[in-house]
């Protein structure tokens, strides 16, 4: 990131070259399998900026070097999505017998991944509570290879000591890669905390308008040629349009968050002063497990986070309160325009930890609708709860 002008100018520059675009202020979308060389001697010496599409285009590489910039790594390769992404960081740190270390509190598809695809090719997984801190060291093995962080944690917010527990793993030369999906680098910045790989489901707030699917690996130099192997060895990579999508998100990308900031707050803020409201789980919030390192290793919070309901309301309480919502949509994905609400039960996939709270769970995305509108529709539903059954 070149120091003399802020992150939301950088973000307006990236990735494109007016003088190379013939003054068009954005890049070309640059479609295609074949590139001609001008010579034998260039065709057997690969001798051009791009070979094959496979290996690359303008459009990607646009996308690949922004990014690499935004967070601060030495490259990044794209998949065309974020389970894409995870499934490529760790294929290029894994091998067969090696012993994988994962948060209990992981995105549930890369938990998927772990138990079905990498067991099939001899890769344990073990899962370990998320806020372990120094006590990771006693479930290192000498055949750990990895250890996988994703701060906050899916569904309940956990926040993780990342510079601890990556500090802990270099020493014993094991890799680190962490999903950064909830803070995006805007907000948080992994290879500065010590990760060696750093996933992004573009899906989410790089989109920012729920219409593409892609994921993002940043690594830093010391993983960079493995991860690039790895990608190349494979050829899964996003279209060009969606390459193109991407960049026309990150322009606005700094602006998205910093109103998803506020307005997810200023609804937390609410939400906590609602008798029918038990815990939130907001990372900005003190009840939020991990809060302090939040504060001392991030810029600022999204506008995901979750909810635990007093035990007085059972599950079908909570459907009357969701599905009678205007303005909520109930679905899965978050990080676009429109604001998202689901139920959850973390209760009954994980292994290493045990949920505690007695009250229904609820996870809210909050997207660009006024915040005022929002809270008067959460307040509609709080009131079904009491309704009778
Ligand atoms: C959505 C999500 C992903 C996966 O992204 P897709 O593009 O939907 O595959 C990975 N990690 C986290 C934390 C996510 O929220």
């Amino acid at each position: 990131m070149k120091k003399q002008v802020q992150l939301a100018t950088r973000l307006t520059q990236l990735g494109r070259n007016v003088k190379d675009q013939y003054g068009f202020v954005n890049g070309p979308i640059y479609r295609g399998s074949t590139v001609v060389f001008a010579s034998v001697e260039d065709l057997e010496h690969s001798r051009a900026a791009f070979a094959y599409g496979t290996m690359g285009t303008p459009t990607i590489k646009n996308l690949e070097d922004a990014w690499t910039e935004l967070a601060g790594a030495a490259g990044t390769v794209m998949s065309p999505s974020g389970l894409g992404a995870i499934s490529l960081a760790l294929m290029s740190t894994l091998k067969a017998g090696d012993h994988l270390l994962m948060p209990d509190t992981v995105y549930r598809p890369t938990r998927k991944f772990c138990d079905l695809t990498l067991k099939k090719f001899g890769v344990t997984t073990e899962y370990y509570d998320p806020l372990v801190g120094e006590g990771i060291i006693e479930l290192m093995r000498p055949e750990t290879s990895t250890l996988f962080l994703e701060s906050p944690g899916s569904q309940t917010f956990e926040i993780q000591d990342v510079p601890l527990m990556t500090r802990l793993a270099r020493e014993r030369g094991i890799k680190t890669i962490i999903d950064n999906t909830w803070a995006t680098p805007v907000f948080f910045q992994a290879h500065r905390h010590g990760c060696d790989l750093s996933v992004e489901a573009g899906t989410k707030y790089l989109s920012g308008h729920s219409d593409l699917l892609m994921g993002l690996v940043s690594a830093n130099a010391e993983s960079w040629p493995a991860l690039r192997a790895t990608y190349d060895s494979m050829a899964m990579l996003p279209g060009a349009e969606d390459c193109f999508l991407a960049l026309r998100g990150l322009r606005t990308l700094h602006i998205r968050l910093q109103e998803a900031q506020n307005r997810a707050l200023k609804i937390a803020r609410w939400l906590a002063e609602q008798p029918e409201v038990k815990t939130l789980l907001h990372p900005a919030f003190e009840s939020c497990p991990g809060h302090a390192f939040w504060q001392r290793d991030f810029s600022g919070s999204s506008g995901l986070f979750s909810l635990v309901l007093d035990p007085a309301w059972d599950k079908a309480a909570v459907t009357r309160m969701l599905d009678g919502l205007s303005l909520f949509g109930m679905g899965y994905s978050w990080g676009g325009f429109e604001s998202l609400i689901i139920p959850f039960d973390c209760t009954d996939y994980r292994t290493a930890t045990r949920w505690t709270h007695a009250g229904q769970t609820l996870r809210l995305q909050i997207g660009l609708e006024d915040p005022d509108d929002l809270i008067a529709d959460l307040r509609q539903g709080l009131d079904r709860l009491h309704a009778p059954a």
